[in-house]
């Protein structure tokens, strides 16, 4: 048997063989398969001419407003911490702790790390470390495997590194089970599992300045040292309960959507599911297949587009093995298409480059629009989007008073836009019951369910499709920078500073992945990822010619770039005008979070920095 650490004889490094087995054989899936019926999956007409005016704003801003404040979650701690634990992988592989030295840490083995291992690879890194809390890689993949996962951006434009593997995902939006074995064929093939170490959380990164040196705990006695760590550990992997009173005096199963628990057999069960985010839609079509009564809690509806799923063709297959970059071509495509409505009919002719334009014909302004006027036209094309995916519940739905609850007030895209084909659907099987919470979501559960409005819904399985954390402040907590002080405590006194969303000045060598104010991308995570792993393997590289300098940001840089996130998120406001994980459920202070400048202009201020160097701080070190 390989021991789990040992010295690659081709490079003298410590490789590793910690990947953990596989839990159970159950845990496995199919994709979502294509819906023939065309009703199903044809959006109603836009309404020609419709507008976003004072009435219908009042209404969104009542819907909003009504809400404020529900939003209450809490930490998987104490006796909610059993919902973390990792449900897929046998325990861990046994290893000595290790308190060596090596170039790079990584924390995290999603897309973020392998991408970035390709890279730094490619440019002749090869002493780096990956810390993965679980079992295997994949990250996002790895955790969430709820019945009728799949990716919302489609695949071709959505796995990262097709080309290099040479493979053509089956279907349009492939099933997370499709896109994990992907995740493992990737780092089989790019000798990635030989850097990871699996079933090891960091749970302290501290700045020593006698050796220049980043030390790295972590929860199995390891003590690493490094020159250089990255932050790869996610912007949604940490999930969240909400706050419900009683939850834990259910006498019944209960587990988180992104810890599927497949020894809970849901046939013939009355089971509940908890919140109507990306993951309820996906899981509530699959799982009314097989339960006995399916009681669906929703406090805020999601928006439902078309998916139109569809396998991948033969002819496809032969056209893009023979067409060099075929996928980044097709996902630079992709990201003109600006809300990323990738399903929609006549995308597919665009996407793969048979026609140039996805809008047909457009009418020219005659003038020049000022910017409230292009604002408000931005606002209107909004709103009949939303308005076409009303029309469509009514379309579909039977029951008017579920189709009323099923109807979203905000803007399209404040919230995670969501594709599904026979999610709504699904409210007409008479077993299926939508238990409409608004505004304020479930407040109690006790022994025997759930109990709302007086009403008490007993029930055998509770599943909480409660999501994540955004951008989860947790993990930054753990990072300790120069003078001993945590890069979540520097945000909270100063606000959050940051150049690029890649830097903070303080923390030298350490780079933070799809972190706060970082752009590059936009809906399509791995097209955001394919900037800041350039990015981070350009700036390596350019230390490395300065001989291994230490790399910081200036003030000047930091405060600039800060407030430039700040006044992109207050100008297009509006455009997000609703409560969601994006704004911290209207909490998060202007720029504190996504970054709204736009992939242009976070590529102008990246090129602007790898051109004139101004931004950075190198320093000689002695070590
Ligand atoms: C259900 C679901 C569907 C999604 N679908 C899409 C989609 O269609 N399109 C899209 O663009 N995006 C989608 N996303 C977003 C998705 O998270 C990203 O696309 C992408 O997979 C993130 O990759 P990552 O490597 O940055 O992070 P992750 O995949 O989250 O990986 C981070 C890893 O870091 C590990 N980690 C965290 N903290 C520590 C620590 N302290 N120590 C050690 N390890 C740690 C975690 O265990 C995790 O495995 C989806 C997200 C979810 C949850």
């Amino acid at each position: 048997m390989t021991p789990p650490i040992r010295i690659d004889p081709a490079t003298g490094l410590k490789a590793f063989a910690t990947r953990a087995a596989k839990a159970t054989e159950k845990i496995a899936g199919v994709g979502y398969m294509p819906v023939k019926d065309e009703t199903l999956i044809t959006l109603p007409p836009a309404p020609a001419g419709a507008v976003f005016n004072a009435e219908e704003q009042a209404r969104y801003r009542e819907y909003n407003q009504s809400r404020a404040g529900a939003a209450d979650y809490i930490t998987m701690e104490g006796q909610f911490s059993k919902y973390l634990e990792d449900v897929y992988s046998a325990p861990p592989v046994e290893r000595e702790a290790l308190t060596d030295d090596c170039d790079i840490v990584i924390i995290g083995a999603g897309f973020a790390a392998m991408l970035l291992w390709y890279k730094v690879r490619e440019a002749g890194f090869r002493d780096v470390r990956v810390c993965e809390k679980g079992g295997d890689v994949g990250g996002t993949w790895y955790w969430n495997r709820y019945p009728g996962i799949a990716c919302d951006v489609e695949s071709y434009s959505y796995l990262p590194l097709l080309e290099e593997m040479g493979y053509y995902p089956t279907m349009k939006f492939a099933s997370g089970f499709e896109i994990y074995e992907y995740c493992q064929k990737m780092a089989e093939k790019l000798d990635f599992y030989d850097r990871c170490l699996f079933h090891t959380t960091v749970d302290r990164t501290e700045w020593d300045e006698a050796s220049a040196r980043w030390i790295v705990s972590t929860d199995r006695g390891d003590r690493m040292r490094a020159r250089v760590v990255v932050l790869a550990n996610g912007s949604l992997t940490t999930p969240k309960l909400a706050r419900i009173e009683g939850m834990e005096t259910f006498k019944g199963e209960a587990f988180h959507t992104s810890r599927w628990n497949y020894h809970v057999d849901l046939k013939d069960k009355r089971v509940g599911i908890i919140g109507t985010g990306a993951s309820a839609v996906q899981v509530v079509p699959e799982i009314a297949k097989v339960v006995k009564e399916l009681y669906v809690f929703q406090r805020t509806p999601s928006t439902i587009d078309v998916r139109d799923q569809r396998m991948t063709t033969p002819d496809e297959i032969e056209t893009w093995s023979k067409e060099p970059n075929w996928a980044k071509k097709r996902r630079e495509r992709l990201a003109r298409i600006s809300s990323g409505r990738t399903a929609l009919k006549g995308n597919d002719d665009y996407l793969s480059g048979k026609v140039d334009d996805y809008r047909g014909p457009r009418r020219t302004p005659e003038r020049k629009l000022t910017p409230e006027e292009l604002m408000q036209a931005q606002l209107n094309t909004n709103f009949r989007i939303m308005e076409q995916i009303r029309a469509r519940i009514d379309a579909i739905v039977k029951d008017p008073k579920t189709a009323a609850a099923l109807k979203p007030y905000y803007a399209y895209g404040c919230k995670r836009p969501t594709f599904h084909d026979e999610y709504l659907p699904t409210f007409n099987l008479p077993h299926v019951h939508l238990v409409d919470t608004a505004p304020v979501g479930v407040n109690r559960i006790n022994e025997a369910g759930v109990v709302h409005d007086g009403v008490q819904y007993d029930l055998d399985v509770i599943i909480y499709a409660t999501g994540f954390q955004w951008m989860g402040a947790g993990s930054f907590n753990m990072i300790v920078g120069r003078d001993g002080r945590s890069l979540r405590g520097k945000w909270a006194e100063e606000g959050v500073r940051t150049f690029l969303g890649l830097h903070s000045r303080g923390f030298p060598n350490l780079f933070i992945l799809s972190g706060p104010q970082s752009g590059g991308g936009q809906f399509n995570f791995t097209r955001t990822m394919e900037s800041q792993t350039d990015y981070v393997a350009w700036l390596l590289k350019t230390a490395r010619e300065r001989g291994n300098v230490l790399v910081d940001v200036s003030k000047e840089a930091e405060e600039a770039y800060s407030a430039h996130c700040r006044e992109a998120d207050l100008r297009t406001r509006p455009l997000r005008d609703c409560l969601s994980y994006y704004n911290g459920d209207g909490n998060a202070e202007p720029g504190s979070l996504a970054y709204y400048g736009g992939p242009e202009k976070w590529h102008e201020i990246r090129m602007q920095a790898q051109t004139t160097l101004d931004p950075y701080v190198f320093e000689q070190t002695a070590a």
